[in-house]
C-alpha cells in the first residue's frame, strides 16, 4: 500500500499512474480545492506526452500558445511554452479521487515547497512570490521584466493574465511588478484574485535525502524546479521516474539526479547571478537545452538582456 500526501501536479499524476499500473494507493491533500498558485506556464510537448500516460488530454486545458517571449525589451520566439488552466486540470483530476489516509508501507511526500514528511533541508531556499489575475487587452505573448535579484512575469490566459513576480529580496517584488507594468503597458487594475507562495530554489542534489525510512519525495519537495521557476513538467517527469523505481528505490536518487542535470546547472547559474558573479560559462550548456525545449535564444540575446539598462 502506498500513501501519497499532496495532490498537486506530482501527487495527482503519480496516483493515477500507480492505479493504472495496478498498485494499491491512496492520496490525501489538506486543501479543499486544488492549489493553483502558479503562472500556469508548461513545457507543452513534454507535458502532453507525460499526461497521455494517464489518459489525460492536455489540449483540453491549454489556454494560449504564445508566439513570443519578450524579456525586458528583447523579443524571442517561443518554442514550447503554453499556458494551461491548472485549476481546471487539477479539479478534473480531483473529481476522480476520494482522499484517504491509510496505514501504508510507503509514504510519498508530494507536498511541494512544504516538504512536510521528509526531513527538513538545512539552509533551504524558498523564494517568495506574489501574483495577481487581471483582465487586459494585449497581444498574447509572455512578458518578463528581469533584474539580477528576481523577475516579474505576465502570462496570457485567454481572457485574463497572470501578473506576478518572485525575488530573493521580498521587498523588491512590488517594484518588479511596477516596472513590468510600465515597460509593457499593463496598467494596475482591480484583480480577480491574488496569491502569495514560495518556490524552492535549490536543485535536487541539495534536497537530499529523497528517501528517508519509508518516506520518498517527489516533485518540488526534492527540488525539481528550474532556476527560472519551471516546476510543472519536472514534477510530472519526477513522478514518472518514481513509478519506474517504485520496486527499486535504491535507484531513484541516481535517476532523478541524471534526469535533472539541467536543473542543477540552471540553479547554479541563478545562484551565481544572485551573488553578483554570473557564471557565464554555464550558459554554453544551459542555452542549447532551453532552445530545444522552450525559447529560441542565444548567448548574445542573454547578454543583451542581462546588461540592458531597464
Ligand atoms: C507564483 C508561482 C508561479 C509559478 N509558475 C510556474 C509556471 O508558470 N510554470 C511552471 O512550470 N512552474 C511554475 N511554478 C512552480 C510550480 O507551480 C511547482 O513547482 C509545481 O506545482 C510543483 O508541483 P508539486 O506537485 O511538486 O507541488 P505542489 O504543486 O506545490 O503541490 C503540493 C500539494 O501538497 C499539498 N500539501 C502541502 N502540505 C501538505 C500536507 N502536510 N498534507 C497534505 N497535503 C499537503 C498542497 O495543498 C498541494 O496541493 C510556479 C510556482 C509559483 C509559486
Amino acid at each position: 500500500m502506498i500513501q501519497i500526501y499532496g495532490a498537486g501536479i506530482s501527487g495527482t499524476f503519480l496516483y493515477n499512474y500507480l492505479i493504472k499500473k495496478g498498485y494499491s494507493a491512496n492520496i490525501f491533500d489538506f486543501r479543499k480545492s486544488p492549489d493553483c498558485r502558479c503562472g500556469w506556464g508548461i513545457a507543452y510537448r513534454e507535458a502532453k506526452e507525460l499526461y497521455s500516460l494517464i489518459e489525460l488530454n492536455l489540449d483540453e486545458f491549454i489556454l494560449v500558445k504564445p508566439e513570443k517571449v519578450v524579456i525586458n525589451g528583447i523579443e524571442l520566439k517561443n518554442k514550447g511554452i503554453a499556458t494551461f488552466d491548472k485549476l481546471r486540470l487539477l479539479s478534473e483530476l480531483w473529481k476522480g479521487i476520494e482522499f484517504k489516509e491509510k496505514k501504508a508501507d510507503l509514504i510519498v511526500d508530494a507536498t511541494g515547497a512544504e516538504r512536510a514528511f521528509l526531513p527538513k533541508i538545512k539552509d533551504d531556499r524558498l523564494l517568495p512570490t506574489m501574483q495577481f489575475e487581471e483582465r487586459h487587452e494585449k497581444e498574447e505573448n509572455i512578458y518578463i521584466y528581469f533584474k539580477r535579484y528576481g523577475y516579474a512575469w505576465a502570462f496570457p490566459l485567454g481572457d485574463c493574465w497572470h501578473i506576478g513576480a518572485g525575488s530573493i529580496e521580498e521587498s523588491e517584488i512590488p517594484f518588479l511588478i511596477k516596472k513590468l507594468r510600465e515597460k509593457f503597458g499593463f496598467e494596475e487594475k482591480k484583480n480577480i484574485c491574488s496569491c502569495k507562495a514560495r518556490i524552492r530554489m535549490l536543485p535536487p542534489s541539495k534536497c537530499k535525502p529523497f528517501v528517508h525510512c519509508n518516506v520518498v519525495g517527489v516533485g518540488e519537495s526534492i527540488g525539481c524546479v528550474s532556476g527560472a521557476g519551471e516546476g510543472n513538467t519536472p514534477a510530472l517527469k519526477c513522478s514518472k521516474i518514481l513509478l519506474e523505481c517504485i520496486e527499486k528505490l535504491e535507484n531513484y536518487e541516481k535517476m532523478v539526479l541524471k534526469e535533472f542535470k539541467w536543473i542543477e546547472m540552471e540553479q547554479k547559474f541563478v545562484e551565481s547571478v544572485f551573488k553578483r558573479f554570473p557564471a557565464f560559462h554555464l550558459l554554453f550548456k544551459i542555452i542549447p537545452y532551453e532552445r530545444k525545449r522552450l525559447v529560441c535564444h542565444s548567448i548574445l540575446d542573454f547578454l543583451r538582456i542581462f546588461y540592458e539598462k531597464v
